[in-house]
C-alpha cells in the first residue's frame, strides 16, 4: 500500500486540476492519495468524478481534506484535515474567511512587489490562479514570468515573498486550537503539517503541540521534505509522547515544486487508525 495523505491541485496553488492529480497518482502508483487544497474543498467533486470514472481494476482512493491556514503567536502553520463533513457550517465559513482575505492579501502583495521594483499586475496573479485559492505561490509564478526570479522557489527569499520578507503580508489565519476543534466538530481529523519546517521561518513551539495534542490533535506529519533526518526522529519521538499518528506525505504541488507525488508516505496501520477517528465523510474509492 501506497498512501500519499497531503497534495494540492489548481483549486489552490498546485498546477494539475483535480482530475490531473488523480490520474498522476495512478501513474505514481498510489493506492490513497488525500487531495488538500489550502483552505477550500473546491477541488473534491472533480477529484472524486475523476477516481469514479477510473477503468475497471485501477484502484485508487481518495480522502478529502484541505490544509488550514492557521497562526499561533505570530507564527504560521497549516493544519491537515481529514474526511470531515464539507457542509458543516461553521468551519465551511472559517474556511471562507480566510479565502476571502486571501484576495486583500494578494492584491497587497503585488502592490509591495510593484514597489520593489518588480513588473507584476494582479490582473496577472489572478490569471494564473485561475479559479484556485490566491496564494503566495500564484505570485511568485508572476515574478518568475515576469524574469525577477528563476524559479517558485527563489521567490521564497526574505528580498520578496518568505514568511517577513519585503513584499509579504499577512493574511487572516485561524488559531489553531480553534480549528482542532472546529475540525473534530466537523468529525474531521486534524494532523499538523510539517510541523518542523524551519525554512520557512519560525516553527511552532512545543508546548503548543502538546496543548494542540490535549486539543484533539490527531497526528504530526513527520515524513516531509522540509524535515531533515534529525528533525523527523525528534517529532517521531514527540508523536510517541504525545499520543499523536504519525505521517507522511508529498505536499505535491505539480510543477510549483519539485517534490514528486509518493515522495513521502504513510504507514497502512496509521491510514487505518485515521479513518477509525474519521466520522465526517467517507474516502472515495473506485
Ligand atoms: P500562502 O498560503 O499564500 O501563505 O503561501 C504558502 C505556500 O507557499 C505554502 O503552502 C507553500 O506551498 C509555498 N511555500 C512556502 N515556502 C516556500 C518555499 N520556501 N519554497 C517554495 N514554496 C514555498
Ligand atoms: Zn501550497
Ligand atoms: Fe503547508
Ligand atoms: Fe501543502
Amino acid at each position: 500500500m501506497r498512501i500519499d495523505l497531503h497534495a494540492h491541485s489548481n483549486a489552490s496553488d498546485g498546477t494539475d486540476s483535480p482530475a490531473e492529480l488523480v490520474a498522476a497518482a495512478v501513474a505514481a502508483g498510489l493506492d490513497v492519495v488525500a487531495l488538500t487544497d489550502h483552505d477550500t474543498v473546491a477541488g473534491h467533486a472533480e477529484a472524486a468524478g475523476a477516481v469514479h470514472a477510473l477503468p475497471e481494476g485501477t484502484r485508487l482512493t481518495l480522502v478529502p481534506g484541505a490544509e488550514l491556514s492557521c497562526v499561533v503567536g505570530g507564527v504560521s502553520m497549516h493544519l491537515l484535515a481529514y474526511l470531515f463533513d464539507p457542509e458543516e457550517p461553521e468551519f465551511a465559513r472559517e474556511r471562507e474567511l480566510v479565502r476571502n482575505d486571501r484576495f486583500r492579501r494578494g492584491e497587497a502583495i503585488v502592490e509591495r512587489c510593484r514597489a520593489l521594483g518588480a513588473d507584476i499586475t494582479w490582473e496577472q496573479v489572478r490569471r494564473i490562479a485561475g479559479a484556485g485559492s490566491v496564494g503566495r505561490p500564484h505570485i511568485a509564478s508572476a515574478l518568475v514570468e515576469a524574469g525577477v526570479v528563476a524559479t517558485v522557489s527563489d521567490a521564497f527569499t526574505d528580498e520578496w515573498l518568505a514568511n517577513g520578507g519585503r513584499a509579504d503580508v499577512r493574511k487572516h489565519e485561524t488559531d489553531p486550537l480553534e480549528a482542532v476543534r472546529l475540525v473534530r466538530a466537523a468529525g474531521g481529523v486534524p494532523v499538523f503539517a510539517h510541523p518542523g519546517a524551519v525554512k520557512r521561518g519560525r516553527t511552532v513551539p512545543e508546548q503548543v503541540i502538546a496543548d494542540l495534542a490535549a486539543a484533539g490533535l490527531g497526528g504530526l506529519e513527520v515524513d516531509h521534505t522540509d524535515h531533515d533526518e534529525e528533525t523527523r526522529a525528534h517529532l517521531r519521538g514527540l508523536a510517541g509522547e504525545l499520543g499523536l499518528l504519525v505521517t507522511g506525505s508529498s505536499d505535491y504541488h505539480g510543477g510549483r515544486k519539485v517534490v514528486r507525488l509518493g515522495e513521502h508516505t504513510t504507514h497502512p496501520e496509521v491510514y487505518e487508525a485515521l479513518l477509525a477517528q474519521a466520522s465526517g465523510a467517507k474516502p472515495i474509492g473506485k
